[in-house]
């Protein structure tokens, strides 16, 4: 299962490339983590979006402005990544005990 996470968000000041607003712009920057029972894992790639709440556009990277660019590049380097790590959940850990237990058992009643 797919989840994805919002990482960063910032509300920028440079105009819009469709309305020309200066106050609507909402940059996000998400990540995707593979998620199921037994262990989760984000994916390294980070995405952006750019959304205008004054026209409710999203802006595409084509039409972003160099200032845009600029101010992305600014607020790539503030947003934290999630860790990359495999993280095993607990059921899985439950598991691995019960077959060592298991494991134990058997060894205990073959000797
Ligand atoms: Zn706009």
């Amino acid at each position: 299962m797919k989840t994805t996470h919002t990482i960063h968000t910032a509300c920028l000041n440079n105009n819009c490339p469709t309305c020309y607003a200066t106050d609507g712009l909402e940059l996000t920057f998400t990540q995707q983590k593979n998620e199921n029972k037994f262990f989760e894992k984000a994916e390294k790639e980070i995405s952006s979006n750019l959304y205008c709440h004054t026209c409710s556009n999203t802006i595409f990277p084509v039409n972003w402005t160099e200032d845009i660019e600029r101010v992305h590049e600014y607020h790539r380097k503030l947003a934290t990544p999630l860790p990359t790590a495999t993280k095993l959940k607990p059921l899985l850990y439950g598991i691995i005990i019960l077959d060592a237990l298991l494991v134990g058992a058997l060894i205990y009643y073959f000797t």
